[in-house]
């Protein structure tokens, strides 16, 4: 097992506690979610196909920036390895990556539909939407592309057929983007029972972003009068 010093330990172990709270909190489906957090030289991620309840933080397998990982016995990354690596990678600021197929984001993703500015929480993903990558194969490169360019701009995405994908400074903070997000889909998908709701203008939600003191976020295209 590479990488057991106490820090890394304790990286395994919360990367275990957060797959059961992501069974608890209601946003994964089986064992279809998936972890990772940025360490020294690489990435720890989530082992494949492992019910979260015999998980052990020595089956949390460590990757190398280039995408090779030591073998520990009966563990291989998660087949979703590569969007963690490549998100990582290209998101200095990122060191947590939260993958799941929560009902809602889920239920959104299959319409193709972005959750727009429907309620200032919105704002939780960085932008005034959380964006539909579109859909390519699971584990494949061009969803890893596809979810790398929808998340430019913003901490969350959804996966077109697929999921969501939640980001963050640590783990805590993904996990809690991810809770978020899974409540937007769900508000969102509500109203679109009764129709199609007003949403809030740009400038609402580019003053939201300015009160959370998130002047990083803000490189985006020009904000329209509201
Ligand atoms: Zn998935």
């Amino acid at each position: 097992m590479t990488g057991v010093s106490e820090t890394d330990l304790q990286h395994r172990r919360d990367i275990v506690a957060a797959c059961r709270q992501m069974t608890a909190l209601g946003i994964n489906q089986g064992t279809s979610g998936n972890i990772s957090v940025r360490v020294e030289g690489g990435l720890f991620v989530t082992p494949s196909g492992r019910a979260y309840d015999e998980m052990e933080p020595e089956d949390i397998v460590f990757m190398r920036w280039d995408g090779s990982w030591d073998a520990t016995p009966g563990n291989v990354p998660s087949s979703e390895w590569r969007f963690h690596l490549d998100i990582l990678r290209a998101k200095p600021e990122v060191n947590a990556v939260v993958h799941a197929h929560p009902t809602y984001c889920t239920i959104l993703a299959i319409l193709n539909r972005p959750i727009p500015a429907i309620h200032y929480m919105i704002a939780v993903g960085g932008g005034n939407d959380i964006p539909c990558a579109p859909y390519a194969q699971y584990g494949t490169s061009e969803l890893s592309d596809a979810a790398v360019a929808a998340l430019t701009e913003r901490r969350a995405c959804l996966l077109a057929h697929h999921g969501l994908i939640a980001t963050g400074p640590h783990l805590r903070k993904a996990l809690w983007l991810a809770v978020e997000v899974e409540t937007l889909a769900r508000q969102y998908h509500g109203c679109l029972q009764i129709g199609e709701p007003p949403l809030l203008p740009d400038a609402e939600i580019d003053s939201i972003l300015e009160r959370w003191g998130q002047y990083g976020l803000r490189d985006r295209p020009a904000i329209e009068a509201a």
